[in-house]
């Protein structure tokens, strides 16, 4: 009989993980890397996606597909580490199909959840998940976008959505959104209210950006769009709370994928440098090149374990709540993106914030510490390292930027007593 050890005690894996991990890195390598390579940039890769759900590999992301499954943090830290290390197309299409969903699996009614959950499980439905506007990114409870009552105010039927969402990873090609808009109960976050919006909805539209990160990316446009109280996700008031708490269960999964992606760029530099002669040796027989190779190393290590703690204090409880801290961004709380609104007590959100701060930064610098390695044949389109180089910069800045990671530790670290 297997058992699980006590998730906090310690952070090594136990062998069954670490045997999972290793299936999933060959899967992506010989299975998923050669379909990925076939999808077209800037589009959502549909067959991949099926493939992520014949594997059964998206059930385990998208919160709620099986009723009497939970996502495990871990798990997810897990196969998103992974499969950033031999797939990361892979990697960044099953998360955002967990991402878009969320607030559904959290918030929606039997009948959205019923319509909807399966098939993103299965990879033949696509989501997204739309917060961020061109005047409200980090500030995400300054968003405007606004729904007036439809027929009356008071308690409304319906509403109608105007105004436009920017940067929403698998825009315009979803094929429903999860929108967060302003229904007006009060100011900043406690006006903000979550829909699901199918995209064949009137007066919805959509453009695709152009953008260094290789994966789908889009602006949309409301134009009056319909939406009625069957289309809510939870309470008039609550969006803010539901996005919250989407992103506080993936927040340390992107410090997995920035480890999956350092632990990349580390291997092929530790190859590199033992087989590329200079100077009458090799590269790494060169005092310099060696340390730095071990600093790679030690901050690739010193960041996965931060992701796995802060995973496991998220499993252990203290992330699935909710209310269990409650700021409010428009009483001076956190509005921020990454804020603590409504969900994750305990230390979680600030180990989530130290997770996602130190490995997205950690990525950056051993990616490119990794370029300096290897010199041009880096950068050479479709090298490795270069599609790394690319890949590496964006989780810096989404999902809370680094400063507003560093903002909320500070503020935990006065709000409690630390240990
Ligand atoms: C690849 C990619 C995918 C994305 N996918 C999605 C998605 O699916 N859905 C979605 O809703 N959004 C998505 N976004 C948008 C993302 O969430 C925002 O870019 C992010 O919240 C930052 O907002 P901003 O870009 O407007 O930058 P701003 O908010 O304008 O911030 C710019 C910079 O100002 C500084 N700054 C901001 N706030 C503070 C602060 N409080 N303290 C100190 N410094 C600060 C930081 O350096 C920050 O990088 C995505 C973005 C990218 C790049």
């Amino acid at each position: 009989m297997t058992t699980t050890p006590p998730p906090t005690s310690s952070f090594a894996l136990t062998p069954e993980q670490r045997a999972w991990c290793a299936r999933l890195r060959a899967l992506g390598a010989e299975r998923l890397a050669p379909m990925a390579a076939g999808g077209e940039a800037g589009r959502v890769d549909r067959p991949l996606l099926r493939e992520l759900g014949e594997l059964g590999l998206l059930a385990r992301v998208v919160p709620g597909a099986a009723p009497w499954r939970r996502v495990s943090a871990l798990d997810l830290c897990l196969l998103r580490e992974s499969l950033a290390y031999s797939c990361p197309e892979a990697e960044t299409a099953l998360a955002l199909q967990g991402l878009g969903a969320g607030p559904v699996a959290d918030a929606g009614t039997d009948t959205q959840r019923a319509r909807w959950l399966p098939d993103v499980a299965a990879g033949r439905a696509v989501p997204a998940f739309a917060l961020s506007e061109p005047d409200a990114g980090s500030d995400a409870a300054a968003l405007k976008l606004r729904a007036e009552p439809d027929g009356g105010s008071g308690s409304p039927d319906g509403w109608r959505l105007t105004g436009t969402k920017t940067w929403i990873s698998n825009a315009p090609w979803a094929d429903f959104y999860t929108v967060f808009a302003r229904t007006g109960e009060a100011p900043g976050s406690r006006g903000v209210t979550a829909f699901l919006i199918p995209a064949d909805r009137p007066g919805l539209t959509g453009e695709p950006l152009d953008m260094l990160a290789p994966h789908a990316l889009g602006t949309l446009a409301f134009d009056g769009v319909p939406v009625t109280r069957a289309d809510l996700l939870g309470e008039p008031g609550g969006g803010f709370r539901v996005a919250m708490r989407t992103l506080n269960l993936f927040r340390p999964s992107v410090g997995a994928f920035a480890v999956g992606m350092a632990q990349a760029a580390l291997d092929a530099s530790l190859t590199h440098a033992d087989q590329r002669p200079a100077f009458g040796g090799v590269l790494r027989d060169l005092q310099s090149v060696a340390h730095q190779l071990a600093e790679m190393a030690t901050r690739t290590e010193a960041a996965r374990l931060l992701v796995y703690a802060a995973a496991c204090a998220y499993d252990s409880g203290g992330g699935a709540g909710e209310g269990a801290r409650g700021g409010d961004g428009s009483r001076g709380g956190d509005g921020a993106r990454g804020g603590s609104d409504g969900a994750g007590g305990g230390d979680v959100v600030r180990r989530a914030a130290m997770a996602k701060l130190l490995a997205t930064e950690t990525a950056q610098y051993v990616v490119d510490a990794a370029v300096q390695i290897h010199g041009a044949a880096a950068l050479q389109r479709g090298h490795l390292l270069e599609r790394l180089y690319r890949e590496v910069r964006a989780p810096r800045i989404y999902e809370g930027a680094s400063e507003v990671q560093r903002s909320l530790i500070a503020k935990e670290l006065y709000r409690e007593p630390h240990s």
